[in-house]
């Protein structure tokens, strides 16, 4: 195949349904008859980056290898195809906006107004075909955020016709909709589906494919008249019925024929069948656990689950791996800061700790006293970035008796002079941010139980962060037990420390929990919950 095929996925009635899941199902199926796959997101808000959104609005921001502070959907998109994506797969309004309006400033528009139609709708349609024109790919699935019919999307949905036009049958749209049962009607109810589709013919695109999204399974009816209504054919129309876990999903879809017919329309007439005998075995071992732990996720945000989005799917890949059912337990870091009995109940019995990253000082104390509780009971712990840098100063005021132990965030939780542990290092950040964002290499040091984790020295993991551990303690570390295990050799920067006399107790300045897929688990999750579990 020389042009890439492109794959629209919108949509309808309401937000939530599982689009990023959908996509993802579909590119994991396209992938494993052969095909070259990339998954893309436009988020109609204006927000250049999702960097600054808050986590409890819009759950984790999820950082690609290039250092891209992305929509978590990229994250699912990772998860299920193990294809590593960039910026080019994040493209916000405010991105689109901010480009054009450059352009304008640099005269590059001669003279003429500049509008939605055509200059915004040309700027979406660029950052769509760049990724079908590096010739990398054989389809590009390209998720659009937000319902149709949203004022933000229009832009988006218009850009969507223009290339439907363009590239006639090498793209197609899938609709996304809800059809809802009424339990006092005892039926399903199409209505909502049918106004979605003429919402979008409305504005000239007929989708290809209607996925329906449903608590209980299609009757044929109903089917036919999604089909007649909507003007598809029947085997177009789809169900997307509620599933146990999100990683079922594909195999339902290629069960319903999503792939199938999307070949069909797109003109493919050979495919190898989708290979699917890896994923088949990772949900077998999900499914059939042998070994149980619980975790405690200490923790900011927990209120709201999405936000540690990547680490809750980290643990499902590496509870996989292990054959083990790990169960969450969401810890308040602000609840372990009340008394020592707080600590204790919350974290009494836990078979592993993990301290999540975070920014800012709240809940910074409730964090340290995780760290202390694992250290002290021989808890397998692992510090995330933050949840590294808590394990540092943890370790620092109570066992080297740096009592300010500190790094400039945290300074509200001592009334010690502050000793900066954590220093902000400004140098050695790429792409103009103030921030280490995205892959950095780092060097494990041999018998050291991150380097058992990951089988070999040399690794490259990804980065979210402004401080660092300060290198003028580094000798009172290693002293009273605590060793920097992994080292950014370029820059001598720690990465990795841990405690050599404790069974499992590591903290990791960089965030392993991105680069974790199905087809390959993050070794020091791994690593972790085979702690937990005494494997
Ligand atoms: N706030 C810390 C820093 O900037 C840690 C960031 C994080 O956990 N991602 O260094």
């Amino acid at each position: 195949m020389i042009n890439a095929k492109y794959i629209f996925v919108t949509g309808g009635v309401t937000s939530s349904l599982g689009k990023g899941i959908i996509s993802s199902s579909l590119a994991l199926l396209l992938k494993s008859r052969g095909f070259r796959v990339t998954n893309q997101k436009l988020d109609p808000y204006i927000n250049v980056d999702p960097g600054t959104l808050n986590p409890y609005e819009h759950g984790e921001c999820f950082v690609t290898q290039d250092g891209a502070e992305t929509d978590l959907d990229l994250g699912h998109y990772e998860r299920f195809t193990n294809v590593r994506t960039s910026q080019a797969n994040n493209v916000t309004t405010g991105r689109i906006y901010s480009s054009v309006i450059e352009k304008e400033r640099k005269g590059e528009y001669l003279g003429s107004t500049v509008q939605v139609i055509p200059h915004i709708t040309d700027e979406i349609k660029n950052r769509i075909k760049i990724l079908g024109n590096t010739g990398n790919y054989d389809f590009v699935i390209t998720e659009i955020g937000g319902v149709v019919g949203d004022i933000e999307s229009l832009p988006f949905v218009e850009a969507v016709r223009q290339l439907k036009r363009e590239f006639g049958r090498n793209a197609i749209v899938i609709h996304l909709t809800f059809v809802p049962y009424l339990a006092a009607a005892g039926e399903l109810k199409t209505k909502p589906t049918q106004n979605s589709v003429k919402n979008m013919l409305s504005i000239g695109v007929q989708p290809d494919i209607i996925v329906c999204r449903c608590e209980k399974h299609l009757t044929k009816s109903v089917r036919d008249k999604i089909s007649l209504f909507c003007n598809v054919d029947s085997a177009s129309v789809i169900e997307s019925i509620d599933a146990p876990t999100i990683y079922e999903v594909p195999l339902k879809m290629m069960d319903e024929g999503l792939d199938t017919q999307v070949l069909k329309l797109m003109d493919v007439n050979s495919a190898p069948e989708p290979d699917l005998s890896n994923w088949k075995k990772f949900l077998y071992q999900h499914n059939n656990p042998v070994n149980e732990i619980t975790v405690g996720l200490v923790g900011k945000y927990v209120e709201l689950h999405d936000a540690y989005k990547s680490i809750s799917e980290s643990f499902i890949h590496a509870g996989a791996v292990t054959q083990t059912k790990v169960n969450i337990k969401w810890i308040h870091s602000e609840s372990l800061e009340e008394n020592d009995d707080a600590v204790k109940e919350k974290l009494d019995g836990l078979d592993g700790i993990l301290v999540a990253p975070g920014f800012g000082s709240r809940g910074i104390l409730g964090k340290l006293k995780a760290c202390q509780f694992a250290r002290e009971n021989n808890i397998p712990f692992l510090g995330i970035c933050l949840g590294m840098q808590c394990a540092v100063i943890e370790f620092a005021r109570n066992v080297l008796g740096f009592k300010g132990a500190n790094s400039v965030e945290m300074q509200a939780s001592t009334p010690y002079p502050v000793i900066d542990i954590m220093e902000e290092q400004k140098k050695i950040t790429n792409m103009g941010h103030t921030m280490r964002l995205g892959n950095y290499p780092c060097h494990l040091t041999e018998g050291s139980k991150i380097f058992e984790a990951y089988g070999k020295a040399d690794i490259e993991e990804r980065h979210r962060h402004r401080y660092e551990f300060n290198n003028k303690y580094r000798q009172d570390f290693i002293s009273s037990g605590m060793i920097p295990t992994g080292i950014n050799l370029q820059n001598d920067l720690v990465e990795v420390v841990e405690i050599p006399s404790h069974p499992f107790y590591v903290g990791v300045q960089f965030h392993p929990e991105y680069a974790s897929t199905v087809e390959s688990p993050s070794p020091i999750f791994t690593a972790f919950v085979k702690a937990a579990a005494h494997l």
